[in-house]
């Protein structure tokens, strides 16, 4: 059963900071339309913190009732603007859904939060009821999310539940509820090495061709990274506010993460020595290294142009109200980024946080200057070698697809069979994806990866290549690597009004 530490804290009164601060509070209750939105149209920060849907075993009118306790300790914090995300148990498949949870917050201040609809275990239709519930429950925010797999659950498991890409729901969101819901994606900049990084890229500008309004990072600690995004959406011109996911680690969420119980996050070795050591002496000087380091990341994302944080790991009303006050102790601390960087650098500079040798970084020179050389210059890598074999295979599966398709229908079938071990789609889009068959991604993922992609390349699944890795190992010996963001993919047999082909 899902724990809810704050049961016997007290709701906090307002929180004590320092009212003379100068941030710009926008979460006022006679701001009209939508809050959130407005506030990050006015370029003020944004604390969202991070709370998952409870699990299924919870008797669920009480844990709404504490959610709504919850949210009463964000709303009284005047020190930075401050709201809920509300996102799925990554932890569990179990858990009520997160549009249905919300329903636990008020009414009058639901166009503040934010909440995650997650494409796992969700077909169009479900995704359709779920926007409508949104749209009557009045909420306005919308980050649109494929969903995790389930930790334990292997590559048959997870290819038996169904996985809505993000793409789609951001297209049923443009298509069907227009001006209804500001909505947001979701971006994993954690890769390092090219062929895992660029398709990371490309699926965000599908996404925000989608409609996306603004993105949201996978979590992660490499600053570096977090400058090269906002570089390269400078570069292609794409000005979406950008919130940084950032984690309060404790040593339970660090043997998690260690553990790959939560997908996607990666702790280098270097990152894990310092960990062992803030740990070595107690868990409070534990807590306040974590705390620390919190407060540089969060006023470091504020220096290089992110729009807010959405912090992981603060559970109880205590967390969240420190949480608030130390950010904006940090925003004051750090006000211009040679300052901060000199902090940064003091603290944390000697740990690699990479979690492979011979790391990837999108752009030169990134973290040294707040903005980029124009323009910013883009890294020399070498293109990922492909084997003979895997040539030799992709000529032969390219030559066959348009030969196979002039046959019978059983011929057709039994070379696609043959070429690209065919699961007999009804719209195949082989001659999309360089031949790879999209419905070998145990989540179906046809638009690209998700972001649980190891650092090699291999699936978050097991220890066999990522498609959309080898996708872009085709398209770099190709030279074709843009076309990655070109090619919106449909669901298979459906499309997107969710007529059956
Ligand atoms: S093949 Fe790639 S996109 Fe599909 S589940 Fe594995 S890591 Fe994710």
């Amino acid at each position: 059963m899902d724990e809810l530490i704050f049961e016997n804290e007290n709701i906090l009164p307002e929180s004590s900071a320092d009212n003379n601060f100068q941030l710009e509070i926008n979460f006022s209750e006679n701001s009209e339309l939508n809050r959130f939105q407005n506030t990050l149209d006015n370029g003020d920060f944004v604390m969202l913190i991070e709370h998952n849907s409870v699990e299924l075993d919870n008797d669920f009118e009480i844990a709404k009732e504490r959610l709504a306790q919850l949210e009463e300790v964000v709303l009284n914090i005047k020190s930075v603007n401050a709201a809920l995300a509300i996102t799925d148990s990554y932890a569990s498949a179990n858990c009520y859904k997160s549009i249905d949870y919300a329903m636990g917050l008020s009414p009058d201040n639901r166009d503040r939060h934010v909440i995650y609809l997650s494409g796992r275990n969700s077909s169009l239709d479900d995704m359709k009821s779920n926007l409508s519930l949104a749209q009557s429950g009045k909420f306005k925010n919308i980050v649109a999310v494929t969903g995790d797999s389930v930790f334990g659950e292997g590559v048959r498991a997870t290819q038996k539940r169904t996985f809505l890409e993000s793409v789609h729901t951001l297209q049923l969101i443009r298509r069907n509820y227009a001006n209804l819901f500001f909505d947001g994606c979701v971006m994993n900049p954690f890769q390092y090495t090219p062929y895992t990084l660029f398709p990371q890229y490309s699926k965000l500008v599908k996404k925000l061709n989608a409609g996306a309004k603004f993105i949201v990072t996978q979590a992660g600690y490499d600053m570096l990274k977090l400058q090269a995004l906002r570089w390269y959406l400078g570069e292609r011109g794409l000005f979406f506010p950008t919130i940084a996911r950032l984690i309060f680690l404790s040593p339970e969420i660090v043997e998690a993460i260690l553990d790959k119980r939560i997908p996607g996050i990666k702790i280098s070795n270097d990152f894990k020595k310092i960990l062992d050591k803030e740990l070595q002496f107690s868990r409070n000087q534990f807590e306040s290294a974590q705390w620390r380091r919190l407060e540089l990341q969060a006023a470091g994302c504020r220096l290089l142009g992110y729009s807010g944080v959405q912090i992981m790991g603060i559970d109880t009303p205590t967390k969240i109200k420190s949480a608030a006050d130390r950010i904006a102790g940090a925003l004051r601390e750090f006000s211009n980024f040679e300052q901060w960087l000199e902090e940064y650098n003091a603290y944390l500079a000697k740990v690699d946080m990479a979690p492979i040798s011979g790391s990837f970084y999108m752009y030169d020179r990134v973290l040294r200057r707040s903005y980029p050389e124009t323009p910013p210059r883009i890294s020399e890598f070498k293109v990922a070698t492909l084997t003979n074999k895997e040539k030799i295979l992709y000529n032969l599966r390219k030559f066959m697809f348009h030969a196979a398709n002039k046959q019978n229908s059983q011929n057709r079938r039994f070379w696609k069979i043959l070429l690209a071990n065919c699961r007999t789609c009804r719209n195949c889009r082989l001659p999309h994806t360089f031949y790879v068959c999209p419905e070998h991604c145990p989540k179906k993922s046809a638009n690209g990866p998700c972001g649980g992609v190891k650092a090699n390349g291999d699936c978050e699944l097991g220890n066999f290549e990522c498609i959309h890795s080898y996708m872009t190992r085709l398209a770099m010996w190709k030279k074709e690597v843009n076309t990655l963001e070109d090619d919106y993919l449909p669901i298979e047999g459906i499309d997107i009004q969710g007529d059956e082909k």
